[in-house]
């Protein structure tokens, strides 16, 4: 058994949180690959170390002195290798880092800092192997993330063991570091996991993983224990906060699961995404999750004898491409068929949009646009064993005098959408939760 541990700012913003990092790792002797993250807040009104070191290097770049704002981030790093009692020289790399930003190095070699000088720190602390992420981790000339290459250099880890490798950056052909986008250092972590073949990649963050709705809108809600990978994107597609894509790919592909777990709350087993075809087969339970948007607008084009029209959809869709809009649903009737767009799609082309359907697809009677519409997904591998649940949903709708406007179920039988009122959306989310929670 071999698990990859990402930490995240917050896990790694002070000394004391370095403590329970170590107990962490120690715990488990499976844990011998690590990625940190740079400091993130200790409280809410905290400075996180990447956001002070984007804003030296842009203060230099408009000729502002950089200098109260950098001593912050040395305070913040001499305080935690201090307090850790350890000496590795953390004052040496500062000065350079300041020297190279004076200089005018980049926002993305600035910014990188964060997790580099961490990641020596931890190293330190744990007295492990730090490897540098620019050895291991390569972009194209363009920018763009060389995975090809990266497979190929992260390969030397394969075999290794108390290892820290610093997230969220690696470097071009020509030297010159880059990041991923922010966020980026659980794009590191899958890659990592992925190179070392892992069993398991944990992400270590603040949450106790991942919630089954917004607990914005719904009063303390259950954490999700497991989740697949395509219901997570179902999830996040609807604006649940969860992994960015991006930071599960290379996982994803070599179906390593992730563990989403609570540094601040080591005993609790927090989530955990599997493969689609790990899901626990046994597993009733309809809901994984409930999440949604507001401010969708929907056109409903009614044609006479449209079912028997061949290519209207077509021509419908192509009016679409052609404004360059990205719709979410197409349910239809015998003689209707209605278009579900988010509001930012249509902004400044609704009129040509209805005067190109009207005339390309031969539309004589008014289109009707409803604007203020929600999505709800209720997503669950579950459903497609459990009857009823079509039947429990709409009930507790009814129940909550909640109009429904638009119902979609993905032909995957994992998710059932609703589309509502906005008006009606947290009411609605948290009848849906409460019937199946
Ligand atoms: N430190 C970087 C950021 O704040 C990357 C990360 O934490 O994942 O975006």
């Amino acid at each position: 058994m071999l698990r990859m541990t990402k930490f995240g700012g917050s896990s790694l913003a002070d000394a004391n949180q370095f403590h329970k990092v170590k107990a962490i790792l120690e715990a488990d002797k499976s844990r011998q690959f690590v990625v940190p993250s740079a400091p993130g807040k200790r409280f809410s009104a905290d400075e996180k170390i990447t956001d002070l070191l984007y804003l030296c290097q842009s203060k230099r770049q408009a000729g502002e002195d950089f200098g109260p704002t950098f001593d912050l981030i040395r305070e913040r790093y001499l305080e935690i290798e201090s307090d850790l009692g350890l000496s590795c020289g953390m004052d040496r790399e500062l000065t350079a880092i300041a020297r190279a930003i004076e200089n005018n190095a980049s926002a993305d070699y600035a910014a990188s800092r964060g997790e580099y000088l961490n990641g020596i720190l931890l190293a330190a602390f744990l007295g492990w192997t730090f490897m540098d992420a620019n050895e291991l981790i390569c972009f194209h000339d363009d920018g763009t993330y060389d995975d090809e290459t990266t497979q190929l250099w992260s390969s030397v880890l394969e075999g290794r063991s108390g290892v820290v490798v610093p997230g969220f950056y690696g470097r071009k052909r020509d030297g010159s570091i880059r990041t991923f986008s922010r966020g980026g250092s659980d794009i590191t972590g899958a890659i990592i996991a992925r190179a070392v073949r892992a069993d398991v990649y944990e992400n270590w963050t603040d949450v106790s993983g991942f919630l089954m709705a917004d607990p914005r809108i719904v009063e303390n809600p259950r954490v999700i224990d497991t989740v697949t990978y395509s219901e997570l994107r179902e999830l996040s597609y609807m604006g649940a906060t969860v992994l960015h894509e991006d930071a599960i790919f290379p996982v994803r592909k070599a179906k390593i699961p992730i563990q989403v777990r609570n540094t601040n709350e080591p005993e609790v087993a927090g989530t955990m995404i599997v493969p689609d075809a790990r899901a626990d087969k046994t597993n009733t339970r309809p809901l994984t999750g409930v999440a949604g948007r507001k401010g969708f607008t929907i056109l409903t084009v009614t044609k006479d004898n449209m079912h028997n029209e061949i290519g209207f959809g077509y021509r419908l869709l192509r009016v679409i491409a052609r404004n360059n809009i990205t719709f979410e649903h197409v349910p239809s009737g015998i003689d209707t068929m209605s278009l579900v767009v988010h509001n930012a799609q249509l902004e400044g082309k609704l009129e040509t949009v209805l005067d190109q359907i009207r005339r390309e697809c031969d539309v004589r009677r008014p289109i009707e646009i409803s604007t203020g519409v929600a999505l709800i997904a209720t997503v669950g591998k579950g459903m497609v064993r459990s009857k009823g649940v079509a039947a429990r949903l709409f009930s507790a709708l009814y129940g909550a005098d909640v109009n429904i406007r638009v119902i979609d179920q993905g032909s995957s039988e994992m998710n059932i959408i609703v589309g509502v009122e906005d008006k009606d959306f947290e009411t609605a989310i948290r009848a849906i939760y409460k019937a199946f929670a």
